[in-house]
């Protein structure tokens, strides 16, 4: 792994270093070629999950993506073919579910989480004919969910400087906040801290998962058997549309974590905490909220005048999105 790193100490207390990961190593116009190794259903409930989602490992060796990308960085997956309008297909995005060191130890074997795009299809333009409800797949992720072991995909990447463990991870402790195929970064980033070569970490983790059922929870056995394992890792569930323990309606993740802020409110108000948040679009706004309402805003958010003054319960998304910028303790990724 020969990712540089910065040699810089933190300004602001609290605030990571965070290592110069290299982008851009393998350009979209020429991508190269990886070999599908592994690839398996990842869901707690296997076929009987509402999503499809599976884990699937590529081999990379003999290409620049080889020992190139860090933990928390995405890779872009060019599906073959033309779109409608007769053009290469653009590529898409797909987070790094390995740990910098690879599923290998070398990495040269990077894995990911996918979900199939499926469902019926809707109206997306103004022109698009209401009453067409054809079966909708979408194209990148059913043609990596589709290919077995031994098939060719065309990659490039790595992409993303910012959404990266700090160079020394002791300095810190995680919140990680997930919903969906936003576990993949926190795979790798856990299997980093607890089972990289420098040995287990002993920082706090915190890692949340957020699904609609608990069907669709994604590793849940590894997440399981690493906080029975480490005593400094905790592994808690969200569950949005079942009635769990403390929760009859169900949850967020936002919502769960208000509920044991016990739990979380030392580690919002501590100067060592970095939160990370990865998964759909949308779910940092519920995030921001409670970290405001735990009096933790200084740390993670830089508010407007306007936004301070008000009750963090009452902003509105429209605010957030044009108000709220976020500290370097906060890490998100979302899609
Ligand atoms: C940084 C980043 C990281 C990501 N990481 C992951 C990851 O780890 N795992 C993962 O699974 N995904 C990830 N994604 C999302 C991924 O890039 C793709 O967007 C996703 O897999 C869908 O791609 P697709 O080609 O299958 O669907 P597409 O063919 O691109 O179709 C999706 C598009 O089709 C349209 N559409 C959707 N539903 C319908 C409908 N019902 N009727 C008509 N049109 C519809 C919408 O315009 C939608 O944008 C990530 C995205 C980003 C930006």
């Amino acid at each position: 792994m020969s990712a540089e790193t910065h040699a810089a100490v933190p300004i602001v207390p609290g605030e990571p270093v965070l290592p110069e990961a290299r982008m851009h190593l393998v350009r979209p116009k020429e991508p190269v070629t990886g070999r599908i190794v592994e690839t398996r259903l990842c869901t707690l409930g296997g076929r009987k999950a509402a999503g499809i989602v599976r884990h699937i490992a590529i081999d990379v060796s003999g290409t620049p993506l080889a020992g190139g990308f860090r933990v928390g960085q995405s890779f872009g997956v060019v599906p073959p073919g033309l779109d409608d309008r007769g053009k290469p297909h653009a590529l898409r995005l797909y987070s790094i579910a390995s740990p910098t060191f690879g599923e290998d130890g070398e990495g040269r074997i990077v894995a990911t989480t996918v979900k199939r795009t499926i469902a019926e299809r809707e109206p997306q333009k103004p022109d698009d004919d209401p009453a067409d409800h054809r079966l909708f797949l979408g194209v990148a992720s059913n043609f990596l969910c589709d290919l077995k072991p031994g098939d060719e995909v065309k990659l490039t990447g790595p992409q993303g400087k910012r959404f990266l463990l700090p160079v020394d991870p002791s300095m810190h402790d995680y919140i990680f906040l997930a919903t969906g195929t936003g576990i993949a970064p926190f795979r790798g980033m856990v299997k980093e801290l607890l089972e990289g070569p420098a040995g287990p970490t002993s920082s706090r983790i915190h890692l949340v998962m957020g699904t609609p059922y608990r069907t669709d929870l994604l590793y849940d056995e590894y997440f399981r058997t690493l906080a029975a394992k480490h005593p400094n890792f905790h592994y808690h569930t969200a569950i949005s549309r079942e009635p769990g323990e403390g929760a009859p309606r169900g949850e967020y993740v936002d919502q769960y974590v208000a509920r044991h802020g016990s739990v979380f409110r030392p580690l919002f108000r501590s100067p060592r905490t970095l939160v990370y948040v990865c998964g759909i679009l949308g779910m940092q706004f519920g995030v921001y909220k409670e970290i405001a309402a735990e009096g933790a805003a200084d740390g993670f958010l830089i508010l407007s005048d306007e936004l301070k003054a008000v009750d963090p319960r009452t902003w509105t998304t429209e605010q957030m999105k044009r108000q709220i910028r976020t500290t370097h303790r906060f890490m998100l990724e979302v899609y």
